[in-house]
């Protein structure tokens, strides 16, 4: 069911707010051995005079910069032509010294890059290396840079052919076992806590809870109760009624319609 993106966000003074036009995706290497964690947390901890918006090691995946602003991470220096600026792209930094990505990288890329091509509308041809950005032809990432570069054709292609996540059984009987593992509270009320069960659902997970419980509350999850009467709803899920067909299409209709919600809102915040 994807990837988890976790969030390390740069200090303040290494990136520009807002201004982004996010028309272009730019895959860059960090030319080190460090991790992603490692990456990120050096955006959140120390000044400098470039930042990124993603940074991804094959493990974790980390955003340090919103989408809707602006990181330095594709600037020309002197004396060069600017082809793709910093206010039109959001990078990712695919934490290599310059080898060729990991099998593990490659599919968290692609992962990432299809979300952002989705959610954006960017297509294809706008998915590009830092080597592209200007004419002082960074480096970046060292392994696909250069023209007629095979590895990067190759590597463009596998990264820009990316899938929609599909909710299988497997993910339904997941979730069913999740929200059953909730805590029941005092006055026979099951409370949602913060555990890391409820932590690690995503937004989409939790919508998928709610349409099986039968729930109309949509507000924030934490803190909410859930009536008794649900019980049964909920075992009844994970006793695997669920694999309905009829059920997983309204499941599927949900979250594509939540997701809308959720780009259009990303859209208005980003204006
Ligand atoms: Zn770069």
């Amino acid at each position: 069911m994807g990837y988890e993106i976790k969030q390390l966000w740069a200090r303040r003074d290494r990136y520009t707010a807002g201004g982004n036009s996010k028309k272009y995706i730019v895959v860059h290497n960090t030319a080190s051995t460090a991790s992603a964690y490692d990456e990120a947390r050096n955006l959140h901890n120390n000044p400098g005079r470039s930042s990124f918006h993603y940074t991804l090691d094959g493990e974790d995946i980390y955003q340090c910069v919103h989408d809707y602003d602006t990181a330095w991470a594709v600037g020309k220096w002197s004396g060069t032509v600017a082809y793709i600026r910093n206010n039109e792209s959001i990078s990712i930094e695919v934490c290599s010294p310059g080898t060729e990505f990991t099998q593990a990288e490659k599919d968290q890329l692609r992962w990432l890059v299809h979300d952002l091509m989705s959610a954006y509308g960017i297509p294809a041809s706008r998915v590009v290396r830092h080597w592209d950005c200007h004419s002082g032809r960074k480096e970046c990432p060292k392994f696909y840079a250069g023209s007629n570069n095979a590895a990067w054709t190759k590597l463009h292609a596998y990264i820009t052919s990316g899938e929609e996540d599909e909710v299988t059984d497997k993910d339904i009987a997941k979730i069913a076992q999740e929200v059953w593992n909730y805590q029941i509270g005092s006055e026979g009320k099951m409370h949602y806590n913060n555990t890391p069960a409820w932590q690690h659902l995503s937004f989409a997970h939790y919508d998928t809870a709610r349409l099986y419980q039968g729930m109309t509350d949509t507000s924030d999850p934490t803190g909410r109760d859930v009536k008794m009467d649900d019980h049964d709803h909920i075992k009844w899920l994970a006793a695997g009624q669920a694999k309905q067909n009829e059920v997983l299409d309204s499941i599927v209709e949900t979250l594509a319609s939540i997701k809308g919600e959720v780009e259009s809102l990303k859209a208005n915040k980003a204006e």
